[in-house]
C-alpha cells in the first residue's frame, strides 16, 4: 500500500514536471494575430530625426555605434609639403583620438540663448580601419602625388579642377569605399601660401562617402606669437573641430546657421567666429555645424538624423561595424509589468526583449536583435508590431519568441498594417 501511494506521487509530480514544459514553448504561426482592419498609416515616425533622439531613460535602444573610417595623407613626389610618414601616424591617431575625446564632451548648445535642451551623450565613436586581408595595415595611407596633394580655393565652380570638391583623391585613392569612410590630408598649394592675399586657413569638404582637410601640416609648422611672447601651435584637438564637422556633414548633418537644416533645435544667426570676432560679435554658436571656434556642441536634432540614417541601408549603415550582431545581455530590455511602450523608431537591441507580464510593446519601425537574442512574453504580455518588423539584420538568425507561463491568461502577438516577425531560428 505504501509503495503504491509513493507511486502515485511519483507519477504525478512527474505529471506536472511535464506540464510545466509544456507551459513554456517557442510561439509559432498559430500564435500569430492578424488584424485585418489595416489602415495605411498616414505619417511614419520612422523618417523623423525627432524619433531618433536619444533616449538617456533607455540607453539600451541607443548603445554605443563605432563607424569605419580611414585616413590618407598626400604629399608631393619630393615630400615637401605634407607631413612624413612617422610624423603623419602619430598627428592622425592623435586627430582621431581628440575627435573621439570630442564626442565624448559633447556640450550644451548656447544659441538660442535661455534655450533648456540637454548636452546629450553621443552615442558614437572613429575607429581606423584598415583591410582586414593586408597584415599591418592600420587604415593610415600615405600617396604622393604632384597633380592632387594640394587644394587650390581660388578654382571656383564644378569642373575647376584642385578646388576642394574635386574628387579625384576619393577616385584615385579611396580604400574599402564600400564600408570606410575615406579621409583625405591635403595641403594648400605651395604657391599660394606665399601669396600676401591668400589665406592658408583649416579648410575641407565632407561628402556622403568621404572628407578632405587641407592644411593642417602647415598650420602645425606655424608658430603664433602672442603679444607678450608666449607661442601658440596648432593642435590635434583644434583640428578635431573641422574633422567632426565634416564628419558631420558625411553622416547627414547641414550648416546651421544659413539654411533650414530640418531641426528646429538649431536657428540660424550671424555666423559669428568668436567673441567679438569679427568685431561686435555678441552672439556666438558652438555647434559642430557652423564654422567658430568651438565646434562642441550637437543638438538632440542632430544626433536623432545622424541615429536614423544609422538604420538605413542606402545611409551610413555600411559605415558602422556591426555590432548589433553580437548578443549582449546586458543590452536587454525587460518592460516592466503592466508597463506600455511604443517603439516608433528602428532599433538595433543587443541583448533580449523581454514582456514581463501584463505589459505591451508596439513596433511601428524596424526592431534588429542578434543571434542568441530571444523575445520572451510573460502572462497576459502583448506585442504588437503595427506596420514594424522585427527580424534579425544579421546573416545568423535570432531565437525567436518564448512563451513563458502559458496557462489561462496567453500572451498575444498580434500583426497590424502588414506588420511582420521574420528570420528566426524557431519560425513563426
Ligand atoms: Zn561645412
Amino acid at each position: 500500500m505504501f509503495l503504491w501511494v509513493l507511486l502515485v506521487l511519483l507519477a504525478s509530480s512527474l505529471q506536472s514536471a511535464l506540464a510545466q514544459t509544456i507551459r513554456s514553448r517557442w510561439a509559432t504561426a498559430a500564435d500569430l494575430n492578424t488584424d485585418s482592419l489595416s489602415l495605411r498609416r498616414t505619417s511614419n515616425p520612422c523618417v523623423e530625426p525627432e524619433s531618433y533622439v536619444p533616449d538617456t531613460s533607455r540607453p539600451w535602444l541607443t548603445p554605443e555605434y563605432r563607424i569605419r573610417i580611414n585616413v590618407h595623407i598626400i604629399n608631393d613626389t619630393k615630400k615637401r609639403y605634407n607631413f612624413s610618414e612617422q610624423e603623419g601616424r602619430l598627428w592622425v591617431q592623435d586627430l582621431v583620438a581628440q575627435a573621439n575625446n570630442r564626442l565624448a564632451a559633447n556640450q550644451k548648445p548656447w544659441l538660442p540663448p535661455g534655450n533648456t535642451l540637454p548636452a546629450l551623450p553621443v552615442p558614437f565613436r572613429y575607429v581606423l580601419t584598415g583591410r582586414p586581408y593586408v597584415p599591418g595595415d592600420d587604415g593610415i595611407y600615405f600617396h604622393y602625388d604632384d597633380e592632387l596633394f594640394y587644394m587650390n580655393k581660388k578654382a571656383r565652380g564644378p569642373g575647376r579642377v584642385n578646388n576642394v570638391y574635386d574628387e579625384r583623391q576619393y577616385e584615385r585613392y579611396g580604400i574599402q569605399k564600400d564600408t570606410v569612410i575615406n579621409i583625405f590630408l591635403i595641403e594648400h598649394h605651395p604657391d599660394s601660401i606665399h601669396s600676401p592675399t591668400y589665406k592658408a586657413s583649416h579648410d575641407g569638404v565632407g561628402k556622403s562617402t568621404h572628407a578632405k582637410l587641407v592644411g593642417q601640416y602647415y598650420l602645425r609648422r606655424k608658430l603664433t606669437v602672442l603679444p607678450r611672447g608666449d607661442t601658440l601651435r596648432f593642435t590635434a584637438w583644434e583640428a578635431a573641430g573641422l574633422f567632426n564637422h565634416e564628419l558631420g556633414h558625411v553622416l547627414g548633418l547641414a550648416h546651421t546657421w544659413n539654411m533650414d537644416d530640418g531641426c528646429d533645435d538649431t536657428p540660424k544667426h550671424a555666423g559669428c567666429w568668436n567673441f567679438n570676432e569679427p568685431a561686435g560679435c555678441t552672439e556666438v554658436s558652438n555647434n559642430v555645424m557652423d564654422y567658430n571656434a568651438y565646434q562642441n556642441s550637437y543638438t538632440p536634432c542632430q544626433l536623432g538624423k545622424i541615429l536614423m540614417s544609422f538604420y538605413q541601408d542606402r545611409g551610413t549603415r555600411r559605415f558602422l561595424i556591426p555590432d548589433w550582431c553580437f548578443y549582449d545581455a546586458a543590452l536587454s530590455w525587460a518592460l516592466l509589468p503592466g508597463e506600455i511602450a511604443e517603439l516608433n523608431r528602428s532599433v538595433d537591441l543587443r541583448g533580449d526583449l523581454i514582456l514581463r507580464k501584463r505589459s505591451t510593446l508596439i513596433v511601428r519601425c524596424t526592431l534588429s536583435l542578434p543571434p542568441g537574442a530571444r523575445i520572451v512574453l510573460h502572462r497576459k504580455a502583448t506585442l504588437i508590431v503595427d506596420g514594424g518588423w522585427i527580424t534579425s539584420r544579421c546573416t545568423e538568425p535570432f531565437e525567436g519568441i518564448w512563451l513563458a507561463d502559458l496557462g489561462k491568461h496567453q500572451p498575444r502577438i498580434v500583426l497590424k498594417r502588414q506588420g511582420k516577425i521574420t528570420h528566426a531560428k524557431n519560425p513563426l
